[in-house]
């Protein structure tokens, strides 16, 4: 494996992303960075971010891009960042697809796989409702799932359009998912 791994997770809200990306940040020791919790903690410490984002992150709709593409590049241009990182929860649309594009090459870091967790409608509705977060409400809920096949899926699409795709089958135990992330990124050919 090599040292630095850049690694881009998608999937839909409630496919485990956050979860996963987490325990395969610890696993890499990269920084884990959720745009996700970037909002909801700046939107409960009351920041002019958290003020701006707040009606959209509570209606389920996508941020506007002006308030998260200049985080994002303060964000990867960080020290801790240069030795790679996991990024959950961006990009989200395709023209956060091209910007992350771009900035990477500005930064001359790169992302090694794109990973995308497949999980059927059916359940990620479930696990949702039982994770209970404050966004996770039936309303909210079904909004969420909409922009996501609407503005997110596409995203697939780009990247698969790239050959930089992997699917991961999410409907299984947590622990034999984080065990397919593994392998993939075990299997990560040195850069140089
Ligand atoms: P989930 O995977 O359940 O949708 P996240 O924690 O990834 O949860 O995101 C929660 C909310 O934060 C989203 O519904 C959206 O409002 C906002 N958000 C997160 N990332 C982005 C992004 N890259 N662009 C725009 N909005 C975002």
């Amino acid at each position: 494996m090599k040292n630095e791994t850049g690694l881009i997770f998608l999937g839909a809200p409630g496919a485990g992303k956050g979860t996963q990306a987490q325990l395969l940040a610890e696993f890499l020791q990269v920084p884990h960075i959720s745009t996700g919790e970037i909002f909801r903690n700046a939107i409960a410490q009351k920041t002019v971010l958290g003020l701006q984002a707040r009606s959209y992150v509570d209606k389920g709709e996508l941020v506007p891009d002006e308030l998260i593409l200049d985080l994002i590049r303060e964000r990867l241009s960080q020290s801790d960042a240069q030795k790679g990182w996991i990024l959950d929860g961006f990009p989200r649309n395709v023209s956060q697809a091209s910007f992350l594009d771009e900035l990477l090459c500005e930064l001359n870091q790169s992302s090694d796989y794109v990973v995308n967790l497949e999980v059927p409608d059916e359940v990620l509705t479930t696990r949702l409702l039982l994770r209970g977060r404050k966004d996770d409400n039936e309303q909210t809920i079904r909004r969420r799932l909409q922009v996501y096949r609407e503005q997110t899926a596409p995203v697939i699409d780009y990247y698969r359009d790239r050959g930089r795709l992997h699917s991961v089958d999410g409907d299984r135990l947590p622990e034999e998912v984080t065990e397919s992330l593994k392998q993939i990124v075990i299997s990560i050919p040195d850069r140089d």
